[in-house]
């Protein structure tokens, strides 16, 4: 918006070199047009864009971790566990 602003102050400035009379008014124009177009380029977006969805996508997702089921209550426990934190049984 408000390089919106400085572009349209930059448009208006070059109207105002025909219209105006006098020297002063032209040369006043003229820095105003490199002042508000140079501003209007490179002044820089308010908000940089989003960072694409698929930014995280190449992240390993969670480790999938082996997983055996305890013979004596029938729950999932991890694979290099010896002893069931359910039931304090040997899996
Ligand atoms: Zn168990």
């Amino acid at each position: 918006m408000l390089r919106l602003t400085f572009f349209l102050y930059g448009i208006l400035a070059s109207i105002n070199i025909y219209l105006a009379d006098s020297l002063t008014v032209q040369i006043l124009s003229i820095l105003g047009i490199l002042f508000g177009l140079g501003i209007a380029i490179s002044w820089p977006e308010p908000l940089p864009p989003p960072p694409p969805p698929d930014l995280w996508s190449e992240a390993p997702d969670d480790k999938e971790r082996d997983m055996k089921l305890c013979s004596n209550c029938g729950k999932a426990v991890d694979q290099k566990w010896s002893m069931c934190p359910y039931c304090s049984k040997k899996v």
